[in-house]
């Protein structure tokens, strides 16, 4: 027996049975491509993988100490041979640049309002490389498809044979190092300079690196003269992004600028149904859209829910219905309503509580106006940002002392009175809920 089957079997003691049946079980120790510091596991598929992941690789990583005494990293992959490469570059650090996704096509990117300039503007580059936008520049905030899109476009370019270059600005500035340092620079102007595509990724963290300003610069001229493909994403519109120098600034927008924005609630309804399908999990349209409408616009956020969904109902032998998926991500949820206001929660609490807004952010000390005060102000703490001193201002309190001793109060009468508790628990489910 090896040692990955060793720690396997020693995880099977730690951990019920039916969580070995379904997950653990599944897993294949690669005791070829593992070394003393990296352990690889394939798993049958990306929910399995990630599910272990996040829950057992730690005790993996645990039990690999106890046995062999040194520290081991846990990478669960899958078993295709296009993760098995990448595995295998990655371990012998050969690498020079990150493969692409082979998942980040454009059959299946959802296209909606929000995201269709975007999605027009790439797949039409796809189709014309180097002749209609050079450079083309996508923004847009995170989560929402821009590294999916232009990969998608790196994927097209690559299966027509050409060099394709697809990096992150830290990617290419530890190579600028490396290079500089082993004294061998004619080597990366060689490959960055000579390739038919450069696909740079946020490359907002440009901003404030002098040297590799200057060697992207030369780098962007070479490959623009040629008529070389360029594609940059970034999180914001080149002339939002500071630190960076005019010349690069204005370059980047010489050929076509296109944002992506948050996607509205078809095109979620539309990427969680793609998802659902990728990933072979069936949920019912009220799930679907239940999601749809309370995740923020990070869609990168749908495939965690997809996977925490599965993995408890696997785990629990529920069925996914609705009632269970608010369950699932209670949490989740509340996480994400960070962005309502002290003015949308105050009225919620108001009108279920039959007094005005106005009331509860006065100094009033009758009982019915203290006893909504204080739920909103723990709803307001619990469900925004705000600071102390800004909920003072706002609840027309002295000053952070004052609302420190609110929440304190608060949090006893929580522990003592049943009644108030439910109150918020009711009231909070209510506002996140319908939000
Ligand atoms: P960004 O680079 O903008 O931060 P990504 O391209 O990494 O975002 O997208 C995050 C995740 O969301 C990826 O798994 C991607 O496949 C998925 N995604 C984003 N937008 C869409 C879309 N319109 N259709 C399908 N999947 C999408
Ligand atoms: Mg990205």
């Amino acid at each position: 027996m090896n040692i990955g089957q060793q720690v396997l079997k020693q995880l099977k003691e730690e951990i019920t049975e039916s969580e070995y049946n379904r997950y653990i079980r599944q897993l294949v120790y690669d005791a070829k491509k593992s070394t003393s510091d990296l352990a690889i596991f394939y798993a049958p598929n990306a929910l399995v993988s990630n599910w272990i992941q996040s829950k057992y690789s730690e005790k993996m990583a645990h039990l690999f100490e106890v046995n062999n005494g040194s520290k081991v990293s846990i990478k669960i992959t899958l078993k295709n041979s296009t993760d098995r490469r990448k595995v295998i570059k990655k371990s012998e650090k050969k690498i020079s640049h990150s493969l692409l996704n082979p998942s980040h096509s454009f059959d299946n990117f959802m296209v909606g309002g929000s995201n269709q300039f975007a999605y027009a503007a790439v797949k039409n580059v796809s189709e014309n490389a180097g002749n209609v936008y050079n450079p083309l520049f996508i923004y847009g905030g995170v989560g929402l498809g821009k590294t999916h899109l232009m990969q998608a476009a790196g994927n097209v370019f690559e299966n027509q044979g050409k060099n394709v270059i697809y990096t992150t600005v830290e990617q290419f500035l530890n190579n600028f190092i490396r290079h500089v340092r082993n004294k061998t620079m004619d080597r990366f102007q060689e490959k960055y300079r000579k390739c038919d595509v450069l696909l740079i990724d946020d490359i907002q963290f440009l901003s404030n690196k002098d040297s590799i300003q200057e060697e992207f610069f030369h780098t962007f001229e070479a490959l623009k003269g040629d008529g070389k493909q360029i594609i940059l994403t970034a999180d914001k519109h080149p002339k939002k992004i500071g630190g960076l120098e005019k010349r690069l600034q204005s370059r980047f927008e010489w050929g076509l600028v296109a944002d992506i924005q948050p996607p509205e609630l078809e095109t979620k309804i539309a990427i969680i149904k793609s998802k659902c399908s990728i990933n072979k999990v069936q949920l019912s349209s009220d799930i679907i859209n239940y999601i749809a409408t309370v995740i923020d616009n990070n869609v990168r956020e749908i495939e965690g829910i997809l996977s925490k969904l599965h993995a408890y109902s696997q785990l629990m032998h529920i069925d996914i219905d609705l009632a269970f998926t608010k369950n699932v991500l209670k949490d989740q949820i509340q996480e994400n309503k960070t962005n309502l206001s002290l003015e949308s929660i105050t009225s919620s609490v108001a009108k279920d509580l039959n007094i005005k807004p106005s009331e509860i952010r006065s100094k009033g000390r009758s009982k019915n106006i203290v006893y909504a005060r204080r739920i909103a102000i723990y709803i307001c703490r619990n469900l925004t940002q705000s600071t102390m001193p800004q909920l003072a201002l706002y609840f027309g309190m002295k000053d952070h002392t004052a609302i420190s001793h609110t929440l304190k109060k608060i949090n006893s009468l929580i522990e003592t009175d049943e009644d108030f508790k439910t109150k918020i628990d009711e009231l909070t489910n209510k506002i996140t809920s319908s939000s």
